[in-house]
Parts: structure tokens; sequence; C-alpha cells
């Protein structure tokens, strides 16, 4: 047999480890034992709507992750990745029935919680479940770092560029809510998204804006504000100045982006009136988010952070998620005997192309119940 075409188990496995850091990431952000009540409104946090507790038509309500263990073990649980600001509302008045079982003093309403048609399990501009029985598009499903609504790539009004695990994106209706981010989007924006659309040039580079152009942009107005003894405002200096891109369609981000934004008095009034004050906080992105939950992991050293995890535990826990763990091998030997049905040889490629499936299907979004990550 030629070597190139055979896979060790050894390679699925470390395949396999990968995948769980990755998963296990969003989950570790956060606290599986206590309820997060006491912290008030949580920076970031896995947060999860249960359809058994607050169905649709009634009042929306969050829970933090714990609690969709300890509190509502059974139900019918719509995971919504992580979302910001928010304070658990486990068996407050929002649940008639409902005891909070981890901390049940709590007020009556979370009167700064932001609530969307996601707490009842629907997403994008077209109001959808996830994962969607009448649609058999596949399709990705992407934040939108402002409204936090999820979206299908299909569904932005732009074209999707490659690597957006990296990078973030503001919807179109966030964009036009909040005009200077268009200016900011002349400048910074990943280029070519919106644009190729008109221009099908059927070239897919994916451009990061170049610093030196922005700063030459930027550096004219500083020099005239400082002899004028006035702070100077970058947004202002970038105002005017440029190429308009077509202002429709989603943004999409490079990495990085937030820092070149302005900070004097006038922009952080304006952002902070636009309740958008997280943008001038780089720690605020799900990228620093999950990092900071990957180095919890690494704390303990030694520890497999899986291992680690069922440990903390009860036993029913402990068997919803090897049971997602095995589904995912089950999928992998499915994938695997489909090749042996039609006689083919599977390749490294071929292993390497499933786990991609997977991991783009966990990053992306989120399937079935609270067990299973990202
Ligand atoms: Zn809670
Ligand atoms: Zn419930
Ligand atoms: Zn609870
Ligand atoms: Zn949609
Ligand atoms: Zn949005
Ligand atoms: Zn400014």
């Amino acid at each position: 047999m030629c070597e190139e075409q055979t896979v060790s188990l050894v390679d699925v496995v470390e395949e396999d480890e990968e995948l769980e850091e990755e998963a296990s990431a969003v989950l570790a952000g956060s606290d599986s034992d206590h309820c997060s009540y006491p912290q008030g409104y949580v920076k970031r946090q896995a947060l999860y709507a249960c359809n058994t507790c607050t169905p649709k038509g009634g009042e929306a309500a969050g829970v933090c992750l714990a609690c969709s263990y300890k509190c509502h073990e059974g139900h019918d649980l719509f995971e919504l990745y992580t979302k910001r600001n928010f304070r658990c509302d486990c068996g407050n008045r929002k649940f008639t029935e409902l005891q909070c079982k981890l901390n049940p003093d709590k007020d009556e309403l979370n009167s700064l919680n932001k609530y969307s048609h996601n707490f009842f399990g629907v997403y994008c501009t077209c109001s959808r479940p996830y994962p969607d029985p009448d649609d058999q598009v596949e399709d990705e499903m992407i934040q939108c770092v402002v409204c936090e609504d999820w979206l299908h790539g299909r569904h932005l009004g732009c074209v999707v560029p490659d690597g957006v695990e990296l990078q973030e994106m503001i919807c179109e209706s966030c964009m036009n809510k909040n005009d200077f981010l268009w200016t900011y989007a002349d400048h910074l924006a990943v280029q070519g998204a919106a644009v190729q659309v008109k221009e099908e040039t059927g070239e897919s580079n994916v451009d990061v804006p170049d610093k030196q152009q922005m700063d030459d942009v930027i550096e004219p107005s500083s020099k005239r504000s400082r002899e004028e003894a006035e702070p100077s405002c970058r947004l202002k200096g970038l105002q005017g100045s440029g190429q308009n891109r077509l202002r429709s369609g989603a943004v999409f981000w490079p990495s990085a982006w937030r820092s070149e934004l302005c900070s004097c008095n006038t922009c952080q009034e304006r952002l902070s009136e636009a309740n958008m004050s997280f943008l001038l906080d780089e720690t605020d992105t799900v990228l620093a988010y999950e990092k900071r939950g990957k180095k919890n992991e690494q704390k303990q050293p030694g520890h497999d952070p899986l291992m680690l995890a069922l440990d903390n535990l009860d036993r029913v826990q402990q068997l919803e998620i090897i049971h997602g763990y095995n589904d995912m091998k089950t999928e992998l030997k499915d994938f695997l005997q489909r090749f042996a049905a039609e006689g083919k040889v599977v390749t490294p490629d071929d292993i390497r192309q499933f786990f991609e499936q997977q991991q783009s299907r966990k990053r992306r979004r989120v399937d079935g119940g609270p067990y299973y990550c990202t």
C-alpha cells in the first residue's frame, strides 16, 4: 500500500484532541458549577434559552451554563453560544414553575438584559430555526458582533470572505443603524466582499487594509489638531477621504480592527449612546473569550481537559457528553464505511476534510443540546 494513503490511528486521535480543545473553549470560559447571577451582568458567557420553561409566546429568558446543567436537565434548550452583558434569569419571575437550584435568590427581572428572537430558537433575518428541518442548503451561520444575532452566510448580502473565523462581522442592519461604521468600513473593512458582488472579478483574495495607508489618512488631521491644541479625531480624518465602498451588505473586519477605532471623547460618547462601547475593548471579542477559556485549561498541567471536565459533572451529564463524543465517532465510522463500500482508499486529505467539516460545523454553530459545545 502506498504510504501516502495510510492514516494512522494516532493521526485521527490527534485531530480528535484538537477538536475537543476547540469545542471546550466556549464552555471553559464559563463556570459550569456556579450560577453566574452573583457576578451581575457578565461581560461574556455561554447562554441558553429553555423552550420547556419559557416557550415562544411568553417572555424571553436566558440562563447561564451551570443552570442549563443543574436546573434544566432534560429540558428542550436552545444553545445561544456566547452573548455579552447578560445576567442569568433562571427561576426569576419569567419562570412560573421552576426554582433555580443554584441561586434561588434573584431579583424579579434583569432589566438590562437584551433579548432577541434567538431566545425562542430562531435566527437570522429569515427567522428560521437552526438546524432547519426545511432547509437542505449547506450554509454557515455567522454571528453579528453588534446585535449578536446569527445570520446565514447567504443572507448577509455580501460574499463571505475566506478565514471568517478570525474576522468579526457586522450585519447590514447594524451598519445602517450606525452610519459612522460605513466610514470605518471604507478604510478598515476586509476588501472585496461587497464590491465583488458588483464586479464579479472571480478573485477571492482578502486584503487586509494597508496600515500605512490608514496612517497616511490619519496623520494630517492629527498634526493639525495638535497645533490647534485640540484632541484629534481619527474618524473625522477618515471622513471624506478615501474610496467609498458599496454601502450595502454585511461588513467583515480584519483582526485587531477595533484598535484602529477612534477613542476621542466625541467618539466615545457616540459609541456609548449606541450601546457599542464594547467596540473599543479588544478583550470583548469571542476570540479573546475563547483564548481565556483555553488558558484556564492549560493552568492545570498533566490533566486532560476533557477528563477534568467530566470529573466535575454528575453521572447523567457524563453520559450525555460521552454520548455526543460517540456520535462524532459514529459519524467518522460511517464516513469511512462509505469509502469501503465504494472500494475507495481513504487518503489523509479525506480525513482532514472530515474533521474540517466537523470543526467548522462546531465553530459556526451549535447543534442539539447544551452538551454539544460551540
Ligand atoms: Zn444561572
Ligand atoms: Zn427549563
Ligand atoms: Zn438555575
Ligand atoms: Zn437566514
Ligand atoms: Zn447585527
Ligand atoms: Zn473621534
